[in-house]
Formats: structure tokens, sequence, C-alpha cells
């Protein structure tokens, strides 16, 4: 994985912090990925984790995992655990440096003391829908709130007090006391701290006043020392609260905000608050449904970390909006798999070939290669017998001139086995549907070549039926039909689900070998894909397969 040094990627951030470290504004740049704990990591988290984290491992200094868990309403320790697992599996180690926002509420409080003593805050006792209201717009200033002027003492107490449960949650608020006519709407008189009477997952019931994200995020990253705060684009009008609040309190560190171009891919949706919803509403099986765009279900789709690394770094890094298509993600797990992915045999919807000149009862073991372009992955058996399954497909019974594979009369090669000759097709009586065909073979074919020079245009893989595994495979379309499924204004979300995006098979005839596939192990089965094994569904000698990718972009293709 350590590249060169000239390849490493050079962004406007990295720019910045590799000034601060030339000019020694900064030894060393301290970075965090501060997530609200409140769902599951997504693949706009991995750009944030891959870019933080990223910067820590190249300067040999540290970043912080640290929650921002100031909304104790949403969020829940499972969302804890599963972050810090997705961030691990992704490679990155925040080694000591955990940290959670709660831990700094006694601080926090304290830092709100003393904004009132410096006449900087006030209680105010307007409902939330005054505070809307008196807030004015975008091209009207503000309104001061009546409990603006408040003498110090009695915000002093008040304050206290609301800590103390003395008052109904709504009823007070303490806001900053910055500027009702500022042009930027974060500067007039922001809420700091609500009462909500909410069991928070780590400080239990101790509290009933919360701070809000603004006031609690600068400071967290002040108390922590942090160099760089990363965030994304929509907090560019939150910066001068950021550094108000810092000024104000004249903390002895002052990291500097930096906005970067959040991560938008096309044919899903990146809210926590839709995800939630789809889990919610059944609309797929949980937070790591192979077909959700979240970290654990990429993971159980079958995407490596090192994949995912590779996406964000070719996504590369912005300061203006933009998509990217969802081929350049597929893009980097097929590119991943193609070098490392054993090669094996599995026929997806089988159709049974009984080869009517081959000695029944006998059984012939044919070399595989496991990785034809790597032959230093070696190779394996493969039972070939009398009865064998191909897939449906592969066989017209009224083929047109261009098809290459098996019709009646011609001839196929079987992957690493022999030519093949249909001779007959049984149906059945009733439904006409194809059972079974009949075929010889030429015994002096095996290895894939005719010693007479006779030529076939198609080759086939294949399974011989006594030897193989009847294995459950799941294969996954896009979950939503459009590009832009959430900017639409008129329509939700949901209406462009795809209800296609699983479709199960039960069937599926695999290679012998399959059977003893692990958890998560990656296969690529000869023209039908790259498939990786379910880590929650499988049983021991029964493994279930998630079709990771196809082989080529099959949409590229419907597209054109
Ligand atoms: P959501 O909008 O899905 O709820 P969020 O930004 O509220 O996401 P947080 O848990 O606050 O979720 O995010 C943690 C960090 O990840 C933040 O620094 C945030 O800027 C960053 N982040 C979130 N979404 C993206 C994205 N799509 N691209 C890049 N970074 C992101
Ligand atoms: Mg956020």
């Amino acid at each position: 994985m350590t590249q060169p040094e000239q390849s490493k990627p050079v962004d406007f951030i990295r720019q910045i912090i590799s000034e601060d470290l030339k000019s020694g504004k900064h030894s060393q740049p301290v970075t965090r990925f501060p997530p609200e704990p409140n769902g599951f990591l997504h693949i706009g988290h991995a750009k944030s984790i891959c870019l933080n984290f990223g910067i820590a491992q190249e300067n040999n200094s540290s970043c912080h995992l640290r929650f921002d868990d100031t909304n104790p309403s949403k969020e829940e320790e499972a969302y804890v655990a599963s972050i810090q697992k997705d961030v691990r599996w992704l490679g990155f180690d925040w080694g000591k440096n955990l940290f959670f926002a709660s831990d700094y509420f006694d601080q926090l409080f304290d830092f709100a003391v003393q904004l009132i003593t410096l006449g900087k805050a006030y209680v105010c006792e307007l409902s939330a829908d005054e505070i809307r209201s008196y807030r004015g717009t975008l091209t009207e200033p503000g309104q001061d709130s009546p409990w603006r002027e408040r003498p110090v003492a009695e915000n002093l107490d008040l304050f206290q007090r609301m800590k103390a449960g003395e008052f109904a949650d709504g009823s007070h608020v303490l806001r900053a006391k910055i500027d009702m006519a500022s042009p930027n709407l974060n500067m007039r008189d922001p809420v700091i701290y609500r009462i909500m009477r909410a069991h928070h997952h780590r400080t239990g019931d101790r509290w009933c006043i919360y701070p809000m994200y603004d006031y609690t995020h600068c400071l967290s990253d002040a108390i922590e020392g942090i160099t760089h705060s990363l965030c994304t684009l929509e907090f560019e009008n939150h910066r001068p609260l950021y550094d108000w609040v810092l000024e104000t309190l004249a903390t002895p560190c002052h990291p500097q905000q930096i906005e970067f171009a959040r991560l938008n891919l096309t044919y899903t949706v990146m809210s926590k608050r839709k995800l939630l919803q789809l889990v919610q509403e059944g609309h797929v099986s949980g937070w790591d449904d192979p077909r959700m765009l979240t970290v654990s279900g990429l993971r159980r789709r079958g995407y490596t970390p090192a994949s995912i690394r590779n996406f964000c770094e070719v996504i590369g890094l912005g300061k203006k909006e933009s998509w990217i298509d969802m081929t350049v993600l597929e893009n980097a797990i097929r590119e991943d798999l193609n070098e490392s992915a054993p090669r094996v045999l599995g026929v997806l919807k089988p159709l049974k070939v009984i080869i009517d000149n081959y000695p029944g009862g006998q059984v012939e073991e044919l070399i595989a290669q496991n990785h034809p372009q790597q032959p230093e992955q070696g190779s394996r058996t493969l039972p070939f017998s009398r009865e064998l399954y191909i897939e449906q497909d592969d066989f017209m019974e009224d083929p047109p001139k261009k098809f290459f594979r098996l019709g009646p009369g011609r001839e196929v090669r079987l992957r690493y086995g022999y030519y093949i000759k249909c001779e007959s097709v049984l149906k059945d009586e009733h439904s006409g549907e194809i059972r079974e065909i009949h075929c010889t073979y030429d015994p002096e074919t095996r290895g894939g070549s005719s010693p007479d020079g006779r030529k076939v245009k198609g080759t086939i893989h294949w399974v011989s039926a006594a030897h193989s595994l009847t294995c459950q495979v799941r294969l996954y379309d896009r979950l939503f039909l459009t590009e832009h499924p959430d900017t639409d204004k008129e329509r939700n979300f949901k209406e462009f689900l795809n209800p296609d995006s699983l479709t199960q098979l039960n069937q599926c005839k695999l290679e012998p070998s399959l059977a003893d596939a692990k958890a998560e192990e990656a296969f690529q089965f000869e023209r039908n894909g790259y498939f990786s094994v379910d880590p929650i569904d499988s049983r021991p000698g029964a493994p279930v397969f998630n079709r990771t990718v196809t082989l080529r972009d099959s949409w590229a293709k419907i597209n054109k």
C-alpha cells in the first residue's frame, strides 16, 4: 500500500496543511472525524474518513474519532459500535484518540457561563416559533428578542435553573448575543443550549439541557487541539459562528475550519434520515442490506476496504458541488476483484445436460486455472461426469446465426473440458418447457481443442450435476431507478425505488470447491460476475452468495 512520495494525492486541503507545516504554524496536523451516532456510516462518510485519517497517516500524526453526541433523542449506542467497526474495517486507527462530545458537557457548560459573564449570551423565553419569526429573512434583518438585554446576574441565575430542571422543555433557551442584523442568519443570536428531557446514551439522565451542534463542535475541536477542522460545504455559512465562539472565549487553540464538496453519488440517497426510513419501512433488510450504500452494506455486498479507499482517491477533493456516477464506484471494485478474485464455475439458472456417449458412473478430474492471468494462483480440479448443468441462457432451440453457444446440432467447448454437440431436446409434455438436453462429447477434445483442427466459436461454463453444490445466489440491481432520486421537489424519493433491485436464485449449481468458502470471500464466477459469501445468511458447507458487481458495466451497454 505504500506509494512513492510524488504520487500522493495533492488537493487544496493538503496544500494548506503543507504550507502550515512549512511556515511553522503547526508542527503536526491533527484532524478528526466527527460522526453523529444517529445512523450507520455511508460512502459519503468514507470520503471524509479517508481524507481525515489519510492526512494523519501521511504525516504520522493523529486523527481523532469523535462522536458528536449532542442530540440524545436520535442517538444510540448501537450506532457508536457500528461506526467504530466500519472505520476500522476501512483500514484506519484512531489509537487512543476516541472522544465523545458528551464527555465535554461540564466544560461546555462552564464556557457558556463565561459567555454569559462576558455579556455574550442570554436566556431567552421566546418560543421556537417566535424565535423563528424574530430571526428575519435573507433580505430583512431580524428583531431583537425582548430578553436580549437581561442583566448578567439574571442570566446566570436562569441558566443554572435551566440546568437544575426548574423549567419545562422548550420554555427557555440560551442564545449567543451576536447580531440580529447580520447578513448571515447563523449569526442572529443562535440558540446554544436547549432544555430537553431525554435519556442520553452516555450521560443518562444527568442533564436536561443539551448544547447545540455549532456551539459544541468548535469547542470540542479546540479542547482536543485539532489543527484543521475539515467539513462539508454546507458548513461554510457556519464558519463565522465557529470563529466567533472561539474568539469570544479566547480559547488557546483555534482550529481552522476548511470546507470541501461532499460526495454526491447517482442512483442513491445519502442522507441518514432517508436511509433510516428505508430501514424502518422495510424497503431493505437493514442498514447492511447489500443494496445500501452504507459502509456495512458495501462490505456485505463484497466491496473491499481497498476498493473504497481507491474510489475516494479517484474522485478527488474539490470546492464545488458535483455528482459522481455510480459506475465510478462499481469500476473501483471491479478492478480490485479482477486482480485478486479466484475464478470458479457456477451456473445461476441451471439446465440439465446428459452426455449420452459418456460412461455412467465414470468421473474424471479436469484441471482448471484459479486465475488465468496469474498462474501463481495455481489450479484446482473439477469433477466431470455424464450429467452436467449449463446455463439456460447458453442454449437456444432456434438460435440466430450470431449465437455461438449451444443449439440443436451445434457444438461448443466446455470450459476446461471437452467439445459437446447437442443431439436432442427433451421437453415437458404439458408445459412445453425444456427439461434436459442430450449431447455427445468428443473424447479427443479433452483440454479444449480438437486434434483434427476443428474449431468451435463458443466456450461455456458448466458443473457436474452429481458433484455440484446447490446454493442461494442474490443478484442486485440499483436501489433507485433514477440518477437523482432525492432532488425532485414534487416527488418523494421512495417513488423511485427499483422494484427489481433484488433477484434471489435458490437453485444455483456451483462447483464443489465452493462448499468451503468463508464469509466475505470473493470469487469471480466465470462469465457471471464477482460474488462474495454473505457473512450473515451462510452456514458451514452452505454458503449464500451476493453478486458484488457484474463483469462489465452492463448499464453502459443498455444506455448506448
Ligand atoms: P447526513 O446528512 O447523512 O445525516 P451528516 O453530515 O449529518 O450526514 P455526520 O455524522 O454529522 O452526518 O457526518 C460526519 C462527518 O462526515 C461530517 O464531517 C460530515 O461533513 C461528513 N460527511 C457526511 N456526509 C458526507 C458526504 N456525502 N461527503 C463527504 N463527507 C460527508
Ligand atoms: Mg452532520
